[in-house]
């Protein structure tokens, strides 16, 4: 069997541009506000890609790069300022933050009508009900591939190796409300090879380079790689591309997956918060 790859960079394009349209018809432009703290490089990267992102699509934002020194308190005071801030539509605050901060706490400080990665305890429960909530933007992300290549859900068997409350736990609900069945997989799930070689729709959000071989993939199956892996010979995803390839349906690369998604669906989710209004969930 030969692979259909899905192409994230090509669905993430049609939804920035979509999102760009509707920005245009807007009397104000959405804001979103970053809060980061700390000097971690690739959050710093994370951060300005957020920020190129906006602008392309007309989005206003609004940078706040805090120092790593920066108290708990002082943080949830600027989380704070800009929940009361009109101009603000959606915000979010760069993971990882310092050992010194809760993030937890953070995170839960954000008002959940801004709360555009839907991390706080109000949209993760309203996801879990199957009510409407900001939902994270990766998994929206996963949810959007899918469906952009016709991958059937209802009934079928989806595996998430991953029970993250930023990917893998979000995922699974998402795959739920579309009447799947739905395993979630870990760190001390038995026999991981075999629960995922029961997957018609496998979703891996590890962590760990490779590893999702060919050999767990079922015939036919639709596998989406979440995995963003820094190794010595450059990015990796958690699925072995080449293996898992040969017996796919269809399957996501890396990069150009789901990494593209992510901050399409960020945008989205400004967008959605800012229709909304100061409307509280
Ligand atoms: P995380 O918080 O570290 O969670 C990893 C999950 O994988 C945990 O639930 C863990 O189980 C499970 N796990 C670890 N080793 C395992 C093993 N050997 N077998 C089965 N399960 C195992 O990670 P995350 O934030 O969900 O991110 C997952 C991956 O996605 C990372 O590579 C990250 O960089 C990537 N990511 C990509 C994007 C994107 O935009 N493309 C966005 C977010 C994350 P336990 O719960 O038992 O510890």
């Amino acid at each position: 069997m030969s692979a259909t790859i899905i192409d994230g960079k090509a669905v993430a394009a049609r939804i920035r541009a979509e999102v760009a349209e509707q920005v245009a018809r807007m009397d104000q432009a959405p804001g979103l506000a970053t809060v980061l703290v700390g000097d971690d490089p690739a959050s710093h990267i994370y951060v300005s890609g957020k920020h190129k992102a906006c602008a392309e699509v007309g989005i206003a934002s609004i940078r706040h790069d805090l120092p790593a020194e920066t108290t708990e308190a002082d943080l949830l005071d600027v989380i704070a300022q800009l929940n009361a801030d009109p101009a603000v539509s959606g915000m979010i605050v760069q993971l990882p933050l310092p050992a010194h901060i809760d993030a937890a706490r953070a995170t839960s400080a954000v008002d959940p009508a801004k709360d555009v990665d839907g991390l706080t305890p109000t949209n993760a429960g309203l996801l879990v009900q199957g009510r409407d909530g900001l939902v994270p933007a990766t998994p929206s992300g996963v949810m959007e591939l899918l469906r952009a290549y016709d991958t059937p859900l209802e009934g079928a068997h989806a595996v998430v190796v991953g029970r993250s409350d930023l990917v893998g736990k979000p995922v699974g609900a998402l795959l739920l409300a579309e009447n799947a069945t739905v395993t979630t997989c870990h760190s001390r799930t038995r026999d991981l090879a075999a629960v995922c070689r029961g997957a018609d729709v496998l979703v891996a959000a590890v962590g760990r380079p490779r590893l999702v071989t060919g050999d767990m993939v079922k015939e036919g199956a639709t596998v989406i790689d979440v995995g963003m892996n820094r190794t010595a010979e450059g990015l990796a995803g958690d699925v072995d591309f080449e293996s898992a390839a040969a017996r796919a349906r269809a399957i996501t690369p890396v990069p150009g997956g789901v990494g593209p998604m992510t901050i399409a669906m960020l945008l989205r989710n400004t967008l959605k918060a800012a229709a909304r209004g100061v409307r509280r969930i």
